[in-house]
């Protein structure tokens, strides 16, 4: 009997699965992306202090194409979603988002015609993470969420998500 008769079905693919995921989640590049208040403890959270740099994310990237972690921190205004909207776009998949603190994700006390009323309505979120703002434990926390989010993922799920959201969008056009 040969080796592949011997394993379990799926075996390698789960394996290759485990791996891909491990070496995703031990090096996110975050865009430097911040909006308003809320920016301030994500920059907290990269200095010396709390030391992001301990999970694999050294460096926040300049570029969009070199980042795969968007973190929405702050308010997002109608003039800035195409913007926000375009920078997801630029980033390679697979690429993950964390809506940081209750104005990205809800609009929070800024109801008003001024401010979307949730970054999901412009890009799909990973994690919404509460607080106003969030403090940088809380910001690591959801990091480590997403690890294991990350961990779990299936190889291709993300350009089967990405496909189908085009899809979507054609219909709405
Ligand atoms: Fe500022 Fe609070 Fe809104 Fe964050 S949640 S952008 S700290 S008002």
């Amino acid at each position: 009997m040969g080796l592949e008769e011997k394993l379990p079905s799926g075996f390698l693919l789960t394996t290759v699965e485990q791996a891909a995921g491990w070496v995703r989640k031990a090096s996110v590049f975050p865009a430097t992306f911040g909006l308003a208040c809320c920016a301030i403890e994500m920059m907290t959270s990269a200095a010396g202090r709390y030391d992001l740099a301990r999970f694999g994310m050294e460096v926040f990237r300049g570029s969009p194409r070199q980042a795969d972690l968007m973190i929405v921190a702050g308010r997002v205004s109608q003039k800035m979603a195409p913007v926000l909207r375009q920078v997801y776009d630029q980033m390679p998949s697979p690429k993950w988002v964390i809506s940081m603190g209750v104005c990205a994700s809800s609009g929070g006390m800024f109801n008003n015609y001024a401010i979307v009323q949730g970054v999901d309505h412009i890009v799909p979120v990973d994690i919404y993470l509460p607080g106003c703002p969030p403090r940088p434990e809380m910001l690591m926390d959801s990091i480590l969420k997403l690890h294991r989010k990350i961990q779990g993922e299936k190889l291709g799920a993300h350009r089967v998500a990405a496909e189908q959201e085009a899809e979507e969008a054609a219909m709405k056009a």
